[in-house]
């Protein structure tokens, strides 16, 4: 294709829903900026509760459904026209949470052939040609097998792109600096009682919390983009309940709405300067589509 945006950015998830969570902010800053953002999705996320009470009726393939809106949705707060389900819509099923009889199904995320999956991504990659890829570190943040399969999924097909030709220049993984979430967590205990949700919940809660000096690059959430996040973020009502600065999924447990997201460059070169990247392109010639 030569008609792509000189910057193309690619991210990874598993449900709809986490992508508004850990990269609102970032999706809505590239595409704003004009830079080709592709959201791929791995699951429908069937398998997820819903929160409102008046659509705990949805459940499987009607959940999927509904979720797919609130995806579609979601996008339009970002500015984020290409999205896509991995291998199609319900290619593969959401394998809930780990440990249930439901990961043991052959249809979910978790029982695919990385190999074959990645081969899935591998046609998006050459479509598109980011220069970017982000994703979840080795433990999908916090051990949803969905997630760990997506990172699996992603970074193997980052591998197989290389070979192919057509090499992804650099690879983030989604973190958050542990002095951010404790600092936030401990503002969230102030407050906790004068907010609408009953209990909080900890640091250890947050998918990808390190050690500060683990993050090399912070995106931050100025004007638009941070309420473009909030706003993606209530589009996907089955799963989240905000309440800036703050949010609940269906655990009920509240937790801060991060209006800076953080990235450990894991493949690449750093872009150019001291501390930490303020733009994940940093570094990067982007005259050419090559
Ligand atoms: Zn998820």
């Amino acid at each position: 294709m030569t008609d792509l945006p000189a910057r193309r950015l690619l991210l990874v998830h598993a449900h709809p829903d986490d992508e508004s969570i850990n990269n609102g902010v970032t999706m809505a800053r590239y595409a704003a900026e004009g830079a080709h953002v592709t959201l791929v999705t791995c699951t429908l996320g069937e398998r997820g509760e819903v929160i409102p009470p008046e659509l705990a009726h949805l459940s499987g393939a009607a959940l999927g459904g509904h979720r797919r809106q609130e995806l579609a949705a979601a996008m339009r707060a970002l500015g984020v026209d290409d999205f896509r389900l991995l291998g199609g819509p319900g290619r593969f099923a959401d394998s809930g949470m780990m440990g249930l009889p439901d990961n043991d199904d052959p249809g979910c995320l978790w029982q695919a052939d990385v190999d074959r999956a990645a081969g899935l991504l591998v046609e998006v990659i050459r479509e598109v040609r980011p220069q970017v890829l982000v994703t979840y570190d080795p433990d999908g943040g916090y051990g949803h097998p969905d997630h760990i399969q997506a990172h699996r999924i992603a970074m193997r097909a980052a591998e197989l792109a290389a070979e192919a030709g057509c090499p992804v220049a650099k690879v983030y993984w989604n973190r958050v600096p542990r002095s951010v979430a404790e600092d936030a967590f401990a503002r969230l205990g102030e407050e906790l009682p004068g907010l609408p949700f009953e209990k909080a919940a900890g640091v250890g809660d947050v998918p990808g919390v390190v050690d500060d000096e683990v993050i090399t690059t912070e995106i931050r959430g100025e004007g638009f983009t941070h309420a473009a996040k909030a706003a993606a973020m209530r589009a996907h009502a089955t799963q989240i309940t905000v309440d800036e600065p703050y949010f609940v999924l269906s655990n009920e447990l509240a937790q801060p709405l991060f209006t800076t997201e953080y990235y450990e460059l894991v493949r690449g070169e750093r872009g150019p300067g001291d501390g930490r990247e303020t733009d994940l392109f940093a570094g990067i010639g982007t005259g050419e589509v090559s």
